[in-house]
């Protein structure tokens, strides 16, 4: 199989993670149980990562800032043979950055100051449609105008190759992924720019269409309703207008990620519940990058939706199988060590 190509528009943050014996109160000065550790993460830059370490020839595009957690930001992408020529060191700004506190349960509270990530703008969404690829993923911590853009662009690339991000032989137009975690204030204006994909977990659900599942069939009569195009009160925006015009002749697809039971799927042709893998889970953080960035490489890939959803929720699982956000990311291997899933065969 051809190499897939997925570019990601997104987040780029440093986390500083200090362990504490418990969570500081207001006022309280607490002293760490053990040294601070520094990671690079943001949600834009761990989907990046996940899609390289899968197999596709990755971009990322998005801001950091000209101070040395960018440098070290642009060096870990590197480091994963990720193409960085869209990512812009915004001058005088000061790159993402995550304060994370860890109590001995795993309890955190985390303060995270956007900084650059902020700053994408219009120079982005020119960017990520500056080289050719097959999926765009487009992950909510930089402002909802830069997505609603990103999205509008590649919908009227039309289906003739036009827009620039031209899919594998300029037969079909960039296929779009939309990841709304956090849900963002105006999710309801993204979700009317007609993503491809719509990818959520189950929280996130609930924000948008008023009132989280109860259960897997709740979950599932929800993404049918995603995929439909509706959104409730919590995503702030008017309902679309015209459903279904500008979605690819794929359709537009939702789906609700649901932890250890793997996530629903919804679409014209498809309606199905994914079971998650059993594997022995130590720290969940990362997971749904890790899910997200294994989508795109799939749908890149050529596997139909309820494949590409399973293999996503195989690299998903395996991601809970290590500590660290970008550190936990997995490679084929491990997927297939951790779930007994076999990552489709890439070549050059
Ligand atoms: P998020 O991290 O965004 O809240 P989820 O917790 O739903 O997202 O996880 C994303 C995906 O990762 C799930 O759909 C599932 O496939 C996988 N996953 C997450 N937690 C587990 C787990 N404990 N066991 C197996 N798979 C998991």
């Amino acid at each position: 199989m051809a190499r897939p190509r997925v570019t990601v528009l997104g987040s780029l943050n440093t986390d500083i993670s200090v362990p504490v014996p418990h969570l500081p109160g207001p006022g309280e000065t607490v002293l760490a149980a053990a040294a601070a550790s520094i990671g690079t993460g943001g949600k834009g830059a761990n989907q990046a990562v996940a899609a390289a370490r899968l197999g596709a020839s990755t971009r990322m595009v998005g801001c950091c800032g000209d101070d040395e957690f960018g440098g070290r930001l642009r060096a870990a992408l590197v480091a994963e043979g990720i193409d960085v020529t869209g990512l812009r060191s915004v001058p005088g700004a000061t790159s993402g950055l995550a304060l994370i506190t860890v109590d001995p349960a795993g309890e955190n509270v985390i303060a995270v100051a956007p900084g650059a990530n902020g700053l994408a703008g219009e120079e982005e969404v020119a960017a990520a449609f500056s080289a050719p690829c097959d999926v765009l993923v487009l992950s909510a911590e930089i402002p909802v105008a830069v997505l609603a853009a990103a999205l509008r662009r590649a919908n009227a690339g039309g289906w003739k190759g036009g827009g620039g991000a031209v899919a594998r032989g300029g037969e079909g137009r960039v296929r779009t992924v939309l990841n709304l975690a956090p849900v963002p204030e105006g999710a309801g204006r993204l979700l009317a720019g007609q993503p491809d994909w719509l990818v959520v977990n189950a929280h996130e659900a609930g924000i948008l269409l008023g009132a989280e599942a109860a259960d897997a069939a709740q979950a599932q009569a929800m993404a049918v309703r995603l995929a439909a195009g509706e959104t409730g009160p919590g995503a702030g925006a008017a309902p679309l207008a015209d459903p279904g015009s500008a979605a690819g002749p794929g359709g537009r697809h939702a789906v609700i990620t649901l932890g250890g039971a793997g996530a629903v799927l919804a679409g014209p042709a498809v309606a199905a519940a994914i079971d998650g893998f059993r594997v022995p889970a130590v720290d969940t953080v990362g997971a749904g990058d890790a899910f997200v960035g294994a989508l795109a490489v799939a749908l890149a890939s050529g596997l139909d939706p309820a494949e590409a959803v399973r293999a996503a929720c195989a690299a998903g699982a395996t991601a809970t199988t290590r500590r660290g956000a970008q550190d936990g990311l997995p490679r084929p291997a491990s997927v297939l060590a951790a779930t007994g899933f076999r990552w489709p065969e890439i070549s050059d």
